[in-house]
């Protein structure tokens, strides 16, 4: 399928991207996540052979297609603002890559009805484009993108524009039919949440660099660095220093702690790391072995639960998913297991 190698890209003598690796298998989704100017869009454009990158090589089965132009390349973009042509109606966008294609016009309707009721517009095939909300606009839009069969398919960021309440019901949507077609997939998104739901794999894009390429599962359970922790909104996070190979030491106000977690690498005597606390593992009750006092500064209910701001030193606050709420101002302690905790690196 689909691999990049040591990608390496200069945008007016700024690198934008570093020595990019990435592999995209059958069928697979896999979600490009960095904040807004973290290079996305470029490395799309990469992909669909409109820019070419300074440094590295782009494969597809194991054969080089860095010299392909575009149209050879057989790959499907979709945009955030659709780029449905407005004097056509939702027919004639659909029909429109496949009569490019020059594909036989008797097999044309066949195709382009079975995609309107894959995206659910089979009603709208005479509509102008001009005519419908976003959402419905954004289904014409997948289903031309779809039309001609590509190779791969790169969405970028391609519900930006939606609310978030049509956001979440389109992306259950999307994920079941890209997964229809079983087209390999690039989905480009800022947004944290979507890409969760999306992803069968998360590469997160930082500085030009892609920092973890993981299931939504490991990414969120373990995530390589600190940068990667914050990032995802993880924050219950100390400073702390190696002792042994296994052994780590936590400075907290006037307490020194020496704990043994599980760690995935070795750690050398004297190096700085950060141990992330997880919120849902923190008990507010004594069933563990170790606490860290604090005071309580709110509980703000979610719905199923309450969280907990707790600060345990000046200016260091952690949260807590508890279920019941907590007065500002109580003392309390937060309990916690050394094998629920997690290493990181700077
Ligand atoms: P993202 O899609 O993650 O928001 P982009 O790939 O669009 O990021 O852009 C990353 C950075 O590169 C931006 O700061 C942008 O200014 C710059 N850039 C890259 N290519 C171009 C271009 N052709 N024209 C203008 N700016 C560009
Ligand atoms: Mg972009």
């Amino acid at each position: 399928m689909l691999q990049l190698k040591d990608i390496s890209y200069q945008y007016e003598k700024t690198p934008l991207l570093e020595n990019l690796n990435l592999h995209l298998a059958d069928h697979e989704i896999l979600c490009l996540l960095g904040k807004s100017g973290s290079g996305k869009s470029t490395l799309l454009r990469i992909i669909a052979g409109l820019e070419k990158p300074d440094h590295g090589d782009i494969f597809w089965n194991g054969v080089s297609i860095l010299n392909v132009p575009p149209f050879k390349r057989n790959f499907g973009l979709m945009f955030q603002d659709y780029a449905l042509f407005p004097h056509l109606t939702v027919f004639e966008n659909i029909a429109f890559g496949l009569e490019m294609n020059k594909v036989n016009s008797e097999k044309i309707p066949p195709i382009v009805e079975k995609l309107l009721k894959q995206v659910g517009m089979e009603s709208f095939a005479n509509r102008k484009v001009t005519e419908l909300s976003g959402g419905e606009q954004q289904r014409v839009a997948l289903a031309r993108a779809l039309a001609p069969q590509p190779h791969l398919l790169m969405l970028d960021e391609p519900l930006g524009a939606l609310d978030h309440t049509l956001r979440v019901s389109l992306l259950a949507e999307l994920r079941r039919i890209l997964g229809e077609n079983g087209i390999p997939s690039v989905y480009v998104t800022h947004d944290q949440d979507e890409a969760f739901s999306i992803a069968d794999r998360i590469a997160l894009l930082h500085d030009g660099v892609i920092v973890q390429t993981d299931t939504p599962e490991n990414i969120f359970l373990k995530p390589k660095s600190v940068w990667v922790a914050r990032f995802l909104g993880l924050n219950n996070l100390l400073p702390a220093t190696g002792v042994t190979d296994s052994q780590i030491l936590l400075k907290l106000n006037d307490r020194t702690i020496y704990l043994t977690i599980p760690l995935e690498y070795p750690l050398v005597e004297g190096q700085k790391i950060w141990i992330l606390f997880r919120d849902e593992k923190l008990q507010l009750t004594n069933d563990a072995d170790f606490s860290i006092k604090g005071i309580i500064k709110e509980s703000i209910f979610k719905g199923s639960n309450y969280e907990t701001h707790v600060e345990i030193a000046p200016g260091t606050v952690f949260s807590v998913i508890n279920e019941k709420k907590f007065q500002a101002g109580t003392e309390i302690e937060l309990f916690y297991s050394p094998e629920d905790l997690l290493a990181l690196l700077i």
